[in-house]
């Protein structure tokens, strides 16, 4: 493969933006393809391409502007990127896509590893609810599209499930978990099978949302290579390219379960920008572009907090130390619960 000139990013939030910045680093141009207008991105790419993730002719617009094609979120239409990835590749390859996208079949990839998830069932009605009542207190999540607690429902018994609910769309129902703690594994997998692995990262969420990450996380050795371990055989199994977290849930009896997998760099991960000499950005454009492994060396131990809605607005005005380094994701709009920025600081 001759060298990557132009990289193509469908999505332009701050995954978007900070894929766009690692790629100007190394001198890779960058065009961006999104549905919002005004998503943060547009401030760090070359080119922007404004249009709905349906339109098959502003897709091959955007194909052929680039050499290759990455995306900052899974819910991507399927036919969409298969379509495109028939004329430029796609990286990650879009038939992971077919695997993320759905919890049940998620779930079930990763079961046939042979890996512990949640407990979990297939639901479709208030019958199926009934019939795994086992699973209760537990989490009913839409199948699809879910992401950031939207789309999931905390029933704590039968008595919760109520009978004008309409099931219309599909769901799982996982056990809810008594929770130790949570960690995430982010790994680059390139083009040759090899693959680098950061450290665990601990991390803590509020109202399902990610509140804060740190390295080192508090566990034991023995949690840090099986987390390691397993998700290098996804990555494996999924014959992933470029740069994937699987998220953890350590329970109270310390046994460690895959919470799900996302595709992509991660919100975990951001940390990696500052802690390490080479972030999950820069090693997920490596990888996508067909370029070397380079090792990965810790420069300090770390902490991360994201910055939720109007939290921004003090940040904003806050003056930092030299271990502290803000990230405003510039989004025009301040939502309650949206992600508008991170801090991450050094703290060894
Ligand atoms: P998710 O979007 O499925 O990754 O869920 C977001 C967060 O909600 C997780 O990181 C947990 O903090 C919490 N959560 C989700 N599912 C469960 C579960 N089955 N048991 C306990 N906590 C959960």
């Amino acid at each position: 493969m001759s060298k990557i000139q132009t990289l193509g990013i469908i999505g332009s939030g701050q995954l978007g933006s900070m894929l766009c910045q690692a790629a100007k680093k190394m001198n890779i141009k960058t065009v961006v393809i999104s549905d919002d207008e005004a998503g943060p991105a547009i401030n760090f790419c070359d080119n922007f391409i404004y249009s709905s993730y349906k339109n098959i002719e502003n897709f091959n617009k955007f194909v052929n502007l680039v050499d290759i094609i990455t995306y900052e979120f899974e819910n991507i239409p399927l036919e969409i990127l298969k379509a495109i990835d028939k004329k430029k590749k796609v990286l990650p390859k879009p038939k992971i896509n077919q695997i993320v996208q759905n919890r049940r079949i998620e779930k079930t990839f990763i079961n046939n590893l042979d890996i512990k998830t949640t407990e979990w069932a297939f639901i479709k009605s208030h019958k199926d609810i009934k019939k795994n009542k086992s699973l209760l207190p537990g989490l009913l999540k839409t199948n699809t599209l879910g992401y950031d607690g939207h789309g999931q429902y905390i029933i704590n018994s039968l008595k919760d499930v109520k009978q004008d609910w309409c099931f219309t769309a599909e769901y799982i129902l996982e056990k809810k978990v008594k929770l130790k703690q949570e960690i995430s594994i982010i790994i680059t997998r390139f083009n040759n099978g090899e693959t680098t692995i950061y450290e665990p990262i601990e991390n803590i969420h509020k109202n399902q949302i990610l509140k804060s990450s740190k390295i080192p996380a508090n566990i034991s050795s023995e949690i840090i290579q099986t987390a390691k371990a397993k998700a290098q055989l996804i990555a494996e199994k999924l014959d992933f390219v470029g740069t994937m977290c699987v998220e953890y849930f350590i329970d109270l009896e310390g046994r460690l379960l895959v919470n799900e997998i996302a595709p992509r760099v991660h919100n975990s991960g951001h940390l990696t920008i500052n802690a390490f000499n080479i972030s999950q950005f820069e090693n997920h454009i490596r990888a996508v572009c067909n370029l070397k492994k380079e090792t990965i060396k810790k420069i300090s131990n770390a902490k991360m907090n994201n910055i939720l809605g109007i939290e921004i607005e003090e940040y904003r005005k806050k003056a930092y130390k030299k271990n502290e380094f803000f990230f405003d994701y510039l989004k025009k709009e301040i939502k309650e619960k949206r992600k508008m920025g991170h801090l991450t600081i050094l703290n060894d």
